[in-house]
């Protein structure tokens, strides 16, 4: 036993390295608190949490990770998300582009022809994305926001009067970008109360195991891990993981996927969420930010969870062949089926030109690609293919459609 077990109580060797992880990173005080929201300046450079949650609903948290802070631009891809619900991706398309602008989250990028902005993780596509929200009234846009933010949190979420105040006496530049969004049409009807409601989703309260939560809600197809309540529907998870996978980050963007490689999105009040779509969710909070806006422990950790557990994205272990747990012909087998003579003469004589692939665990394109395979290289030794499907846990369709069928199935 290793020295982290005592007798009835084993430590779990991830918490174990978080919480070395958290204690690494503790004195890098490196990066400022934002001071633009005047309120945001009373953070605490110390704060510092982190949490993890899997898609079937373990946590695994250290340090501040239940000191609440807003949610900031970590709304951006939830309430983008929200306006799919609602109005569909071709709808949501005509008025917010897809691609990164590689600027800053504050940027004017807007399309010098459509008026659209570049992507909804910037602060003009999000108050585009804001304007989208469903209802007749501020309050019904609101309870809206709210519900919807809850959902994937697990529990009701309230606003900070103090920051959405702050920020609502000091946002001139988000309302000069509201104004060009009405301007070019983006914004429909009158930009003041889309931008009131841009700022209260921005200073919801949310803690760093809301935000690992938020995150594995997501990395579950749309599911909270802990409630078991859909917070999105299934079709639009992926588009919301795109859009944080391109331009979750935005100027560092590039960087972050080199480095950590997973869906992400951060907030100038110091959190990052990233997501493993599967597997997990990631909440870091540390309000030391870098000159883009993002923090810097926040970053640091996400980096080392990554390369230490494995978690980029595009490091998929390779799954290949294990699909076959064992493939044999029928004339190798024997069964205690009492036959009539004439079959099991029939059997016995024409069994190897029938073959058997017992299958097992996750059917998807590329395991069943390898089975069909190897069914095409003995297509002229055998007339029959039995797929025993007994011990397959699931199957996509891109499984479904590349199955070996007619005319050997
Ligand atoms: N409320 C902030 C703003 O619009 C959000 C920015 C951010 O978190 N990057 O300026």
């Amino acid at each position: 036993m290793s020295e982290g077990s005592i007798q009835g109580h084993v430590l779990s060797p991830v918490l174990e390295y978080l919480e070395a992880l958290h204690a690494q990173f503790a004195d890098h005080l490196e990066g400022e608190v934002a001071t633009y929201i005047p309120e945001l300046a009373k953070a605490n450079g110390q704060w510092f949490g982190i949490c993890l949650a899997t898609t079937d609903g373990q946590i695994y948290e250290v340090g501040d990770s239940r000191r609440p802070f807003t949610i900031q631009s970590i709304s951006k891809p939830f309430v983008y998300a929200a306006a799919l619900e609602a109005h569909g991706r071709e709808a949501v398309l005509r008025k917010i582009g897809v691609e990164p602008s590689g600027d800053a989250f504050n940027a004017i990028s807007l399309d010098p022809v459509s008026g659209r902005p570049a992507n909804p993780m910037i602060n003009a596509g999000a108050i585009a994305a804001t304007g989208m929200l469903p209802g007749d009234t501020p309050d019904e846009r609101y309870a809206h926001l709210l519900g919807s933010l809850a959902r994937y949190a697990g529990h009701e979420l309230c606003v900070d009067e103090a920051v959405y105040v702050s920020e609502r006496e000091t946002g001139f530049r988000n309302q000069a970008i509201a104004f060009l969004l009405r301007n070019a049409g983006v914004l429909e009807d009158d930009p003041l109360p889309t931008l009131d409601l841009y700022f209260q989703q921005c200073s919801v309260l949310v803690d760093c195991r809301d935000l690992a939560i938020m995150a594995a809600t997501l990395a579950a197809g749309g599911v909270n891990p802990l409630t078991g309540v859909r917070a999105l529907d299934a079709d639009h998870v992926e588009s919301v993981l795109s859009m944080m996978g391109s331009c979750g980050m935005y100027d560092f963007a590039g960087e972050w996927s080199l480095s950590v490689g997973l869906p992400a999105k951060s907030g100038v009040s110091g959190g990052i969420l990233a997501t493993l779509p599967g597997h997990l969710g990631i909440g870091v909070f540390s309000p030391l930010l870098d000159a883009r806006g993002n923090s810097v422990r926040g970053i640091a950790v996400c980096r080392e969870l990554s390369q230490r557990f494995g978690l980029h994205l595009f490091n998929v272990p390779q799954t290949g062949a294990t699909v076959i747990h064992r493939t044999y012909s029928a004339d190798e087998v024997s069964s205690n089926r009492v036959r009539p003579p004439a079959v099991a003469a029939a059997l016995q004589r024409l069994g190897r030109r029938i073959r058997v692939y017992e299958l097992a665990g996750a059917l998807s394109f590329g395991t069943v690609e390898v089975v069909v395979r190897d069914v095409l290289d003995k297509v002229n030794t055998q007339d029959f293919v039995i797929l025993d499907l007994e011990r397959v846990t699931e199957s996509d369709f891109a499984a479904a459609t590349c199955s070996p069928h007619s005319p050997f199935a």
